[in-house]
């Protein structure tokens, strides 16, 4: 196997500490390895500075409810919103926690919905029937 210079760069040949969007220090790079060695990195690691947030926004969230539950939602009328945790999401109907579904239970579709989703389901019905009747 040949001895890749690129492999041991060391200060003062000429490299460079390739960072990351923090500007925490990945690895020494010089122009002929620097795209092949960042190709080993997730994208957003070397250009979102916020690529370790635990938390995705919003639109991402509202993004991942199955669309047979968002659709009946918007279509009650009645105001609802998502909360995220670290593995799920909380669903809340005008104001009122009605249901929690798992991060991968949001990824469920209507054709083939799992266990939790058919709950989340449920407990939005009678969310929203629950509001029509107390008007
Ligand atoms: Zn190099």
């Amino acid at each position: 196997m040949a001895n890749d210079p690129c492999d041991s760069h060391t200060k003062g040949d000429g490299s460079w500490w390739a960072k990351d969007a923090r500007g925490i220090e990945l690895c020494r790079v010089c122009e002929k390895c620097e795209r092949r060695k960042l190709a080993r990195y997730r994208p957003d690691v070397l250009t979102d500075p916020n690529y370790w947030a635990d938390e995705p926004i919003d639109e991402e969230v509202t993004m991942t409810l199955p669309s047979d539950l968002r659709a009946m939602l918007d279509a009650s009328g009645v105001p609802w919103r998502l909360e995220q945790g670290g593995w799920h999401v909380k669903v809340f109907v005008n104001g009122r926690f009605v249901a929690i579904l798992p991060n991968n239970g949001t990824r469920s579709s209507a054709d083939n919905p799992g266990r939790a989703h058919l709950n989340v389901r449920a407990a939005i019905k009678r969310a929203i029937r629950t509001k029509g009747a107390s008007q």
